[in-house]
């Protein structure tokens, strides 16, 4: 391996967010995690939610969510420093939970990172979170949306599939790779 992964800094969460008590996962997780990355990077990654890794504060755990996504930004030449990544839902579930309902209570907490950061471009990771950003197409997909851009909040967004289903099936890596060499060419496309 030429360089190693990176750990990205955490971003904390907003005064009276980290308190967040919109639906029952605040019952259930350890803490709110925002996102981590540069919080003005161009390119805004949007993941279902937080893992383990994100969970253990200040421990510096490379999950293998972490390490695929780093995989695939580095064979397509996207740079940490232009990454911020964030999730659809800001708690980590230990347990079962009401998913439609807590993915519509956390939307407007993405949609606030959106307004407030402003990136260039968006880009989806799997199926759980094409789901919930375009609740009106029937059976919204990766398969379905991949290899086109949509538009979310007014932002270019664009989807792949989620880093643990190509830790699990590696010939998607290729497709993998494939999208976000798109993402690179989209965000050159986009700059002012
Ligand atoms: S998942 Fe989102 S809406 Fe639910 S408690 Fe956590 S921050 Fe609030």
């Amino acid at each position: 391996m030429d360089q190693p992964f990176v750990i990205l800094p955490e971003e904390q969460a907003p005064e009276g967010i980290e308190h967040c008590e919109l639906c029952e996962l605040s019952k259930q997780r350890t803490r709110v995690i925002w996102g981590e990355g540069n919080p003005k990077a161009p390119l805004m990654m949007i993941l279902d939610n937080p893992g383990a890794r994100e969970d253990r504060e200040g421990n510096s755990f490379l999950c293998g969510t972490r390490e695929t996504l780093q995989l695939g930004m580095r064979e397509a030449g996207i740079a940490p420093n232009d990454v911020y990544v964030t999730y659809l839902l800001k708690c980590r579930p230990m347990r079962a939970y009401k998913k439609p309902e807590a993915r519509a209570a956390c939307l407007p907490h993405l949609q606030l990172q959106i307004l407030q950061k402003r990136p260039l471009v968006l880009f989806g990771f799997g199926n759980v979170v094409a789901e919930a950003l375009f609740p009106e197409e029937e059976n919204a997909t990766v398969k379905q949306l991949r290899g086109r851009w949509h538009e979310f909040q007014g932002t270019p967004i664009g989807f792949t599939y989620h880093p643990l289903a190509v830790r699990r099936r590696p010939n998607l890596l290729r497709f993998f790779v494939e999208d976000l060499i798109a993402l690179k060419e989209k965000r050159k496309e986009s700059a002012p």
